[in-house]
């Protein structure tokens, strides 16, 4: 079950209380991410000079990023307020018609895992996010006829986990798109660092640092992690988070040296001992570890692909020999793997 898993990027009730406190409201509180924000600067400063609303933004990546974050960013930044709502919540068009027809001038409109929109839905929002003016149909049969109404100038932003799966003609009616990276520990040590000091948890910098290398660089993760060490630094020291700690708790809950858990491990064994190593089809992967293939797209490949542990060919997944060492084993040459590299070779040699 992904619900109360230390590493998943979504969301979970335990985050609830402190997300609210631990959220970036400007740009500078905001850490990372620099070329997003150097270029959303940007276009910001210019619609504000202009007096009128920010483009359409899409914001891609895995969860826990900070997109819905930096929505609200957005909207501080511009002076303006934020409506909130996702993809799965938006049933049908008049769902969304009647969300529009109540934003102010200059709102900024967030819908969540926007491609999860329905066609229909999605129909309306291309005339809302282009010409800002909706078409509502009115009565049935011989008697129905087309009303538009017009809408304020607003701000669309969108996030997805998903960018693959979004339509070509949704996808080109957004004028910003930035796609999120993954943290570096640095990076994610300012952001627990920060987070300490908002919920007044005593820690040494290295300390930190340790249940940033853990985080796989996610943020979510990364505030998570923290509330549990400080939960062990209490119970077993005197509430200071030293690196010893910070270690020790989170070797209690089974998350290794470069945040790989249970579920990640146990999907790399799978891999090497039922597949010899790839490559292997997701929905084959989801079937032998009995998770669902897209929690696995979503959640576990993202940070294994980061870390070079995994790789995405037409064929199929495959591990790399990282994979293979960091888990303790030999990186089995094969004549498939063979074949791979001389294929490889040949392509480097003709460039
Ligand atoms: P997403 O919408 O991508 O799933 P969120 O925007 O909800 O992610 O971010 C999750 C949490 O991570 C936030 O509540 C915040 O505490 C933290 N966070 C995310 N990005 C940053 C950042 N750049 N700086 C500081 N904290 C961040």
């Amino acid at each position: 079950m992904m619900d109360d898993r230390l590493m998943a990027g979504e969301l979970q009730i335990g985050d609830m209380d402190s997300e609210g406190t631990l959220r970036p409201k400007s740009l500078r509180e905001y850490y990372g991410q620099e070329k997003v924000k150097d270029s959303l600067k940007i276009y910001i400063d210019a619609a504000l000079s202009r007096h009128e609303a920010l483009d359409h933004v899409l914001l891609y990546g895995p969860p826990g990023l900070g997109k819905t974050c930096l929505a609200g960013i957005i909207a501080a930044e511009m002076g303006q307020n934020i409506r909130i709502t996702s993809g799965p919540a938006i049933e049908r068009a008049g769902d969304l018609a009647s969300i529009l027809v109540k934003l102010e001038p200059g709102d900024v409109l967030f819908i969540d895992e926007i491609h999860r929109l329905s066609h229909t839905v999605e129909e309306v929002l291309y005339s809302a996010m282009e010409d800002y003016a909706i078409d509502l149909m009115t009565g049935k049969g011989p008697t129905a006829r087309s009303m538009r109404i017009a809408l304020p100038k607003f701000t669309l932003v969108g996030a997805t986990t998903k960018a693959g799966m979004l339509t070509a003609p949704l996808r080109a009616r957004f004028g910003i798109i930035y796609r999120l990276e993954m943290y570096s520990p640095e990076e994610l040590q300012h952001i627990v660092a920060r987070s300490a000091g908002i919920l007044g948890v005593r820690a040494e910098s290295e300390g930190l640092l340790e249940i940033a290398r853990r985080s796989r660089g996610t943020p979510r993760i990364a505030n998570r992690m923290l509330r549990r060490v400080r939960d062990y630094a209490q119970v077993r020291g005197d509430g200071l988070i030293t690196p010893e700690v910070a270690r020790d708790g989170l070797n209690m809950l089974n998350v290794d040296s470069l945040g790989l858990d249970q579920v990640d491990r146990n999907m790399l064994e799978t891999i090497m001992d039922k597949f010899g190593g790839g490559p292997v089809g997701l929905e084959t992967l989801a079937a032998s570890t009995g998770e669902d293939a897209n929690t696995i797209e979503d959640v576990y490949e993202p940070y294994l692909l980061q870390l070079g542990f995994l790789q995405k060919t037409p064929r199929g997944r495959v591990l790399t020999a990282a994979a293979y060492e960091h888990m303790g084993r030999r990186y089995p040459v094969t004549a498939e793997k063979m074949m791979q590299t001389s294929v490889f070779d040949e392509e480097s040699d003709s460039k």
